[in-house]
């Protein structure tokens, strides 16, 4: 993660070149890396679809999409046509052979072009079912052989359940080392999602707090404000529980609360991650309900429009029983945790777009300022992650004045102040693969612990009669057992 400019000559392969991840994400940051001078000298970008693009068009493609979705947008003409001649459109089919074959074929005359065999990123920004075809096909053509050279992106969603990602790790590790196989979760590229782990180890003042000798409660969030758009025939098949706490949140749970690798090493980091997930206490189906709020939006209103009701979504069946909300309660069984419970909440069309880790310390043990009536706000240490990207400590002062009264105030760190202009998450999590450095990429470990700890409440919910689905108003903060989910034990969302 600490690196100069990536050197080995590669060809970048994107399955799904014409798709929406490759239009918004993928593009956009492999051009920024480029004119940030990240890219290796060397690379050419083959794009594989099956719109029936020619080079010129596919190009033009790009370009309009840059103007839109590009992190920098003043870039100069020249820039861009250095990039754009690294662009190939190949009219592909992931069902047919010869399409591979055409496909070495490429990598074959670039590979002469350096007088090497080049490196080979191999982005799966298909949906799910090709990446058995695809991963096959690549072994079979005996095109990402090299193990020190070649790597392949699987996007998310990872499996459906246990059993599906168990089964697709073996598919993938039948065909490549574990080494070579990058799971990406794009919340693990964020910035201040990253930061966690240096505010947490590169300073002395926090981690001796940090535990359940101090801490009274941990919350993440991750609400969106849009609602499923145009991908509710997908959304409705998968729900916010497989779709974000099974990956996002749970990934952000292990950097709150992991421990401290020796070195800032992949494996190293990935072990503490994991041994974070197998220590998650499993929830039992009688106790699902204590546990877990399931929720789905009705009609409501966003910044002040109207907002059609899930069930009335395009692609979303009028019966559904797909949740839109979750809010559930965890302990990991540890020392350093035991008893501190960890609250997640996740939603779409919520109030307001907001990811976020809050660290609610304890109260104060004497009671050297509290007069009967006053109460001392405890500190709080507030991570936000998107849109603010801020870390804020609150803490009690003594009022500008004769008496000694106090008010909560805040210490911030703002990254827009510091660094307005920093990468996107794909941008870092691209050039770490095309490094070969798979920290940030969850190994099959993690994925499948991750299923584990929610497999007793899919199935809860699919089959089960003790978890009632609730409702909350598109444009709210979820349903009020959400709330009371807190407040059984003195706690509320902050
Ligand atoms: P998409 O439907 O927009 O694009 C799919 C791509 O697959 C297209 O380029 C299409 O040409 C290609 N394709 C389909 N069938 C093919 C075939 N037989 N042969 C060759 N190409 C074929 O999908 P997307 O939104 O870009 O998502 C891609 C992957 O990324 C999915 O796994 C999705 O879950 C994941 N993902 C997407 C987003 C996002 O913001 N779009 C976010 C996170 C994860």
């Amino acid at each position: 993660m600490t690196h100069d400019r990536t050197t080995a000559p590669t060809s970048i392969v994107v399955f799904g070149g014409t798709g929406d991840l490759a239009k918004r994400k993928l593009f956009p940051a492999f051009f920024n890396l480029f004119i940030d001078e990240w890219m290796p000298v060397h690379f050419q970008i083959i794009a594989l679809g099956r719109k029936p693009f020619d080079q010129e068009g596919f190009r033009a493609y790009v370009l309009e999409n840059l103007k839109e979705f590009s992190r920098n947008k003043q870039f100069t003409e020249e820039q861009w046509t250095s990039f754009s001649e690294k662009i190939t459109f190949l009219n592909f089919d992931i069902t047919d052979e010869n399409s591979f074959l055409h496909l070495n074929e490429k990598l074959t005359a670039f590979d002469v072009t350096c007088d090497n065999r080049a490196n080979r990123l191999f982005y799966l920004s298909v949906a799910p079912n090709f990446i058995d075809s695809v991963s096959s096909s690549l072994k079979k053509a005996g095109m990402a052989d090299e193990v020190k050279k070649d790597r392949i992106i699987i996007e998310k969603p990872f499996g459906y359940d246990k059993a599906s990602a168990v089964a697709l790790n073996q598919l993938l590790n039948q065909n490549f080392q574990e080494e070579q196989i990058y799971r990406i979760d794009h919340y693990l590229g964020k910035e201040t999602v990253q930061n966690i782990l240096a505010f947490r180890f590169a300073n002395t003042v926090f981690e001796p707090l940090w535990s359940n000798r101090h801490i009274e409660s941990v919350q993440i969030t991750v609400a969106e404000q849009v609602g499923v758009e145009d991908r509710g025939g997908y959304y409705d098949h998968s729900g916010a529980l497989r779709d974000m706490i099974q990956n996002h949140l749970l990934q952000i749970l292990c950097m709150v609360a992991m421990d401290a690798p020796v070195e800032f090493e992949s494996s190293l980091v990935r072990d503490k991650k994991a041994e974070i997930l197998k220590t998650v206490r499993r929830i039992k189906p009688e106790d699902i309900n204590h546990y877990t709020v399931r929720a789905q939006y009705t009609d409501g209103e966003i910044n002040g429009k109207a907002k059609k009701a899930y069930r009335q979504e395009p692609g979303v069946d009028s019966n559904s029983n797909t949740e839109t909300f979750v809010a559930m309660k965890f302990y990991i069984d540890n020392p350093r945790w035991q008893g501190v419970p960890f609250y997640m909440r996740t939603g779409k069309s919520m109030a307001q777009k907001k990811s976020c880790v809050i660290v609610n310390f304890k109260e104060v043990p004497n009671k050297t300022f509290v007069n009967g009536t006053d109460r001392l706000q405890r500190n709080q240490l507030t991570i936000n992650i998107q849109p603010e990207m801020d870390i804020r400590l609150s803490f009690m002062a003594k009022k500008p004045g004769l008496d000694m009264t106090l008010n909560p105030v805040e210490m911030v760190f703002d990254y827009f102040e510091s660094a307005p202009d920093s990468p996107e998450a794909y941008e870092t999590l691209l050039i770490d693969a095309l490094d070969g450095d798979s920290t940030l990429f969850m190994r099959s470990d993690q994925v499948e612990e991750a299923w584990d700890i929610i497999a007793t409440i899919q199935e809860e919910w699919e089959n089960g009669t003790y978890s009632p689905m609730h409702t909350y108003p598109a444009g709210s903060w979820g349903p009020e057992a959400a709330d009371e989910l807190l407040s059984r034990q003195g706690h509320r969302w902050l």
